[in-house]
């Protein structure tokens, strides 16, 4: 039995989208598809022709840079944003002041020959050097809050959650529900063995 052919099946290609298009259908297909669609010369989609510009605005302009005025094309616009713009907001390391990053170098130059006073060492010490300072001097220092080091506030919060375990009061309350929970187990055992003799 030779499968009967439905014209749904039966495709061909429309000139204008390229895309598949039952045979039947092909012609009114056609009209429509090549006065209402253009193919988008930059990324092929077919678009319709009224929102051509709106799609091209939305889809592929350069973005304007809403910090430099800059326009920006598309594929460099999240580097652009993250590490290039020269207006965008950083943070000095030193002072942690946010500022464009125009200025940062500058900033950081004055900033960074600032000093602070090491208690251990008794001298002072420029923020630019402290780093290494600690490093070389103190690397098994736990220090106060003079310290500026990104490290610091990290291995401290580590030391907390080490600690916490054991002064938890979540965890004293878990055991004590485990100790009831035993404590009960082994009473109903005892109560189960002395029902027993009587059934
Ligand atoms: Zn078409
Ligand atoms: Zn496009
Ligand atoms: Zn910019
Ligand atoms: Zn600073
Ligand atoms: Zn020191």
């Amino acid at each position: 039995m030779a499968p009967t052919i439905t014209s749904d099946l039966v495709k061909t290609t429309c000139a204008h989208c390229e895309r598949e298009i039952p045979t039947s259908n092909i012609d009114l297909h056609y009209v429509h598809c090549s006065r209402n669609l253009q193919k988008c010369t930059i990324c092929g989609d077919m678009v319709p022709t009224k929102l051509a510009d709106e799609h091209y605005r939305e889809s592929h302009a350069p973005i304007d840079c809403s910090l430099c005025g800059e326009a920006i094309e598309r594929e460099a616009w999240t580097v652009h944003k993250g590490e290039r713009c020269q207006q965008r907001m950083v943070t000095c390391e030193y002072c942690e002041f946010p500022l464009p990053a125009v200025d940062l170098l500058n900033h950081q130059e004055i900033c960074g020959n600032r000093t602070e006073y090491c208690q251990i060492c008794n001298k002072y010490v420029r923020l630019r050097e402290q780093i290494a300072h600690e490093n070389q001097f103190h690397s098994n220092w736990n220090g106060t809050a003079e310290s500026s080091s990104d490290a610091q506030p990290i291995e401290r919060e580590e030391d907390a959650h080490r600690r916490q375990p054991q002064n938890s009061p979540k965890r004293q309350i878990l055991f004590t529900i485990a100790v009831t929970g035993i404590a009960v187990l082994i009473g109903s055992i005892f109560l189960q063995q002395g029902k027993e003799p009587e059934q």
